[in-house]
């Protein structure tokens, strides 16, 4: 497995990796920029095949750490880790405190939040080693109510507002009636059916697990898919919500929808699909700017502000998808590279 001249590694400041033999943790933290600030991302847990998936998966996902808080204008850098094992059946206590400790061993240039796999609780766990751990408590939440820490129902508001303003500019169309299909209902996707739901659109949804497929079939009257079947329906708006990848070259065939706006980091497989989807005529939200609702609340909560303040930040998601793409049709380029202009010339100002 090669490190610096791995495909993803893209200027990378720094990569540890980490075993700890006692508790069996095998982990990896990217470090991709500091320019505007210490890095700052979630720790995901899943079941790699091996650890050159894992470290392309922790690559891809801290360089888009970078992206996401320069465009959602924080003073944070781009950082990302990741746990190689199934979160359901190999996460012990033990482990969340060794990754405490190899958190803490970056010294403050790492922060971790959550991810997929990790839950407040296992934060809650690290932070008993760790002075950088984001996401465990939080005084508020972005409409007022009670918080737990979890940035999910931040992140969920903020794709709502992204997917509306997506809807606006693409189908030049308000919610009420709307198809959509959501691939993967966890802590995000499912807030983002409710949302979706109450404005009036009609849902259709699959996860692997079939935990929340129910619940959304009484309470949101979605319509249940396979997962293999989400991406070839006719609907209006495609939502990936689940992991990595989803929009490649299989799926850009099947997709039918007019506009993608969904949660999951790193949508595209490659950048080359944002051009297939331009070709297609299929409006793309870049997943960074659109997602960084989670992101934006744990800073937000770290400076102190009010919800009033989180709130308002969130709800610009929409106009700086505008701004990308009124820029983009200008320019004739698609919505993923005229968002990665924007974003570099704000981290990479000071490099
Ligand atoms: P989650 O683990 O709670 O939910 C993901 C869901 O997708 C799970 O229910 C899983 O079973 C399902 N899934 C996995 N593979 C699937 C497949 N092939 N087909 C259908 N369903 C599948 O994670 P989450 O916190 O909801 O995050 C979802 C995505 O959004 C991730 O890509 C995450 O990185 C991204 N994201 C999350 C946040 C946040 O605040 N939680 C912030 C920004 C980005």
């Amino acid at each position: 497995m090669s490190v610096f001249d791995h495909a993803a590694y893209d200027k990378h400041e720094h990569v540890a990796f980490y075993h700890d033999v006692k508790s069996g943790l095998k982990a990896i933290i990217a470090v991709h920029n500091t320019n505007l600030g210490p890095s700052l991302g979630g720790c995901r847990m899943w079941p790699y095949a091996n650890s050159s998936e894992a470290l392309t998966d922790v690559l891809r996902l801290s360089k888009g750490m970078s992206y996401k808080s320069a465009m959602a204008n924080l003073k944070l850098g781009g950082g990302k880790s990741v746990i190689i094992g199934d979160p359901r059946k190999e996460k012990t206590a033990d482990m969340m405190l060794a990754m405490g400790d190899f958190v803490q061993s970056l010294g403050g240039k790492y922060i971790s939040a959550e991810d997929s796999g990790i839950s407040v609780s296992d934060l809650k766990t690290m932070s008993q080693r760790s002075d950088y751990i984001a996401g465990t408590q939080a005084a508020y939440r972005y409409d007022g109510g009670p918080a737990d820490g979890n940035p999910a129902p931040s992140t969920a508001y903020g794709v709502f507002m992204g997917l509306k303003a997506s809807v606006a500019y693409g189908l030049k169309t308000d919610l009420n009636g709307v198809s959509v299909a959501i691939q993967g209902l966890g802590h995000v996707g499912y807030r983002l059916a409710e949302h979706l739901h109450n404005a009036g659109a009609k849902l259709y949804v699959t996860d692997i697990y079939p935990d929340n497929l129910e619940q959304a079939k009484q309470q949101f009257n979605a319509t249940v898919v396979s997962p293999d079947e989400i991406f070839a329906l006719d609907v209006d708006v495609f939502a990936p919500c689940a992991l990595g990848s989803a929009i490649n070259d299989q799926t850009i065939d099947q997709i039918k929808a007019r506009v993608i706006a969904g949660a999951a980091n790193n949508q595209l497989a490659e950048e080359r699909h944002g051009q297939a989807l331009k070709d297609k005529g299929i409006l793309y939200a870049p997943d960074y700017v659109i997602n960084a609702g989670g992101v934006i609340d744990i800073y937000h909560q770290r400076q102190g502000s009010s919800a009033q303040a989180l709130r308002e930040h969130l709800e610009g998601i929409g106009e700086t998808l505008n701004e990308i793409y009124r820029k983009a049709e200008q320019q004739g380029l698609p919505t993923n590279i005229e968002a990665n202009k924007i974003a570099e010339q704000r981290f990479l100002m000071k490099g």
